[in-house]
């Protein structure tokens, strides 16, 4: 199957004015993404703010003598570093590099000079920040009411467009972090998307070989995502009319949860 690999940049600078971006960036070449590279831990002081390209950055909460959990996924689509926007410069989670690319790195005082003086980029950012709260909501509705197969295909989904590709690598260890469950949960809900040709899993390599398939067997909570991401991050048109609808939209949201 080809890849999906698309247009490489982060959605949310490719939509800034040239100038703008300039600013942000300083004409800077991007940094590298190592796997199992941490970019910020709980309690440390934020010094840069990530945007995406072409790999994905896993968002962890450690449970005290629980492990830990998955909580997020930012890609292309997105930034790390959003208490920023809301003035604090403090980082409450732990994010790990989970796939290999490259991202825009901006100095935590230039994106919070930007913040400042330009309006546009703020509402820009606080969309992006509506969007993120969404998909945290979903996720704790998510991981307490739906089956564990269905919430692989969902994660395994929102890897793919992360990562822009149908064939990604993602360690046994890191998907029962994602569902939070035991590995062998994980080899059964694998194993069941593998048996129905959903997907292709051999030691962590997987390939997604039936996307409406895999779409078809996650929870509702993917399409939910993908709307808000539509409707709040798509065209301006769809921009404009976003606040109206946001309320409707988490009705969805809280309406959906319970659907697996
Ligand atoms: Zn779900």
């Amino acid at each position: 199957m080809k890849n999906v690999r698309a247009r490489a940049d982060n959605s949310l600078l490719a939509a800034l004015p040239a100038l703008t971006r300039r600013r942000l960036t300083a004409d800077r070449a991007p940094v590298d993404l190592v796997v199992s590279e941490i970019l910020s831990r709980p309690g440390e002081r934020i010094r840069h703010v990530y945007f995406p390209i072409d790999g994905f950055i896993s968002l962890i909460t450690p449970a005290k003598g629980r492990g830990q959990l998955e909580i997020g996924l930012v890609g292309s689509e997105g930034m790390l570093g959003i208490p920023l926007l809301l003035g604090v410069n403090i980082s409450p989670l732990r994010a790990m590099v989970q796939g290999a690319g490259h991202a825009w790195r901006v100095d935590a005082s230039t994106l919070q000079q930007e913040l400042a003086s330009n309006a546009g980029f703020r509402a820009a950012l606080s969309r992006y920040l509506y969007v993120f709260l969404s998909q945290l909501m979903q996720t704790a509705t998510c991981t307490r009411f739906h089956r564990i197969e269905a919430r692989l295909a969902r994660w395994l989904l929102m890897t793919r467009d992360r990562a822009r590709s149908n064939s990604f690598h993602l360690t046994h260890e890191f998907l029962a972090l994602m569902l939070g469950v035991r590995r062998v949960g994980v080899t059964r809900a694998a194993s069941a998307l593998q048996r129905r040709k959903l997907i292709r899993y051999h030691r962590g390599d997987i390939s997604v070989v039936d996307v409406r398939g895999l779409e078809r067997a996650a929870c509702a909570c993917y399409v939910i995502d993908k709307k808000i991401y539509a409707r709040f991050l798509g065209s301006r048109g769809e921009q404009r009319g976003a606040t109206n609808s946001a309320s409707a939209l988490l009705a969805a949201t809280i309406a959906n949860s319970i659907e697996c």
